[in-house]
């Protein structure tokens, strides 16, 4: 039976036209469990309270599903991912998506192969690395039809991060809070270079919290030139911005 936060879940999702069935519901109760369990003995998220992990968490990751056919995404890159967000909660939901994470944390990495396996989810792969880095390698490079990234830099940095991954028509979708729009002015250099062009922007709020977010839809136009990704680092240290 379903209590108060997992019926508010499934009718908030329903009400943005996704359903979700038992055991898509049993999965997200179980990440909730394994996640505060793990978070008491490392550093994965400062949202433990069970209704604002739904929402903060699960929710928020789900919302770019809102706006884009998933049914037509096949390989899915979530760079960054941390505690898993957006990536796990969209597997879930979608299980058809071939899914591949990375993250520099080896923790973060050991944390995410241990939950999705308790999740019973087939097709994740977790890989322990600096973005800059496995764009380089040919499994990676310019291979995902979708690539997200949730709070891990801003957009200029972003655009050279998860660019490289995306395939050509592919896109590129930067979950960002309120503050997305000032990001946005100053990544047009790191766009024109990466050939990303800003297809769409959606602006929203969560429900309860009534926090602000908007969601940059990137299309990739061509293949990633040669020079890109910078060695890791780079990106953060000198962002490709105007001077
Ligand atoms: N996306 C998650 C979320 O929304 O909760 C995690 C956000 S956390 C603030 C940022 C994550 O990005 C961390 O787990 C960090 O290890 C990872 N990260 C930062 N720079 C990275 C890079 N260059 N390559 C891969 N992972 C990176």
């Amino acid at each position: 039976m379903l209590d108060t936060i997992q019926t508010q879940f499934q009718e908030l999702l329903a009400s943005n036209g996704l359903q979700l069935n038992e055991r898509q519901l049993e999965q997200f109760d179980a990440y909730f469990r394994i996640l505060v369990e793990w978070n008491v003995k490392m550093n994965l998220t400062g949202i433990t309270e069970r209704d604002q992990v739904y929402i903060k968490h699960f929710y928020d990751s789900l919302t770019l599903a809102f706006f884009m056919p998933m049914e037509a995404v096949r390989a899915m890159a979530d760079i960054g991912s941390g505690a898993g967000f957006p990536g796990i909660p969209l597997k879930i939901v979608f299980p058809h998506l071939q899914l591949t994470i990375v993250d520099s944390l080896q923790k973060r990495i050991h944390f995410l192969e241990h939950l999705t396996s308790e999740l019973s989810l087939s097709d994740v792969s977790c890989v322990h690395g600096r973005a800059e880095d496995v764009a380089r390698s040919a499994q990676h490079r310019d291979r995902y039809d979708l690539v997200t990234a949730r709070a891990v830099a801003r957009l200029a940095v972003l655009n050279e991060l998860c660019l490289p991954f995306v395939c050509q028509n592919g896109m590129f979708v930067a979950m960002k809070g309120s503050g997305g729009e000032e990001e946005l002015a100053e990544a047009d250099l790191s766009l024109q270079q990466l050939h990303g062009k800003l297809e769409r922007k959606e602006r929203l709020s969560l429900p309860v919290e009534d926090a602000g977010r908007t969601l940059f839809f990137i299309r990739k136009t061509a293949s990633t030139p040669a020079k890109y990704p910078r060695k890791a680092g780079m990106p953060a240290k000198e962002p490709l911005v105007r001077k």
